[in-house]
């Protein structure tokens, strides 16, 4: 897989250096996702007022980067702006590398336009934020964002 220099210096800096990691109390909604095809995994807590977001996980580079710029993006955003951006990563990811990404509104997570265009590679993105989904949901938040892929 060959990306962008600089989008792959992003990503890896995120991984070696995970923003907001680690499980934490108190929280409201709590999902674990899995990623078979690539071996990812991930547990997310959510907040009910958004005022934390923490996370653990295991597997490649792309998944758990991707949830460190989740964390980056969302953490202590109202539940409308979330979703927005949720929507926006999900559109992002499902464009196959033909959506242009809004850095004011994805910040680091332009860094993973590249990925959009390796199919396989889009789930391993997408977990970190499947999960949050779910979290958020047991936390009583509505992040509707719709995965076709
Ligand atoms: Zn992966």
């Amino acid at each position: 897989m060959m990306l962008d220099g600089l989008y792959q210096e992003i990503i890896l800096d995120h991984y070696k250096h995970p923003h907001g990691r680690g499980l934490r109390d108190p929280f409201n909604g709590e999902a674990h996702h899995v990623n078979p095809t690539c071996g990812d995994e991930i547990t997310v807590r959510v907040a009910a007022d958004l005022s934390d977001i923490s996370y653990d996980g295991l597997g490649c580079s792309i998944s758990q980067a991707s949830a460190s710029v989740l964390y980056e993006l969302l953490k202590g955003r109202t539940p409308q702006d979330a979703a927005g951006i949720h929507e926006a990563f999900v559109a992002l990811m499902q464009g196959r590398g033909q959506v242009e990404p809004d850095e004011d509104v994805l910040g680091d997570g332009i860094a993973f336009a590249g990925v959009a265009k390796f199919p396989a590679r889009v789930k391993c993105a997408l977990l970190p934020w499947m999960a949050f989904k779910d979290a958020a949901a047991r936390a009583g938040i509505d992040v509707s964002s719709e995965v076709t892929a």
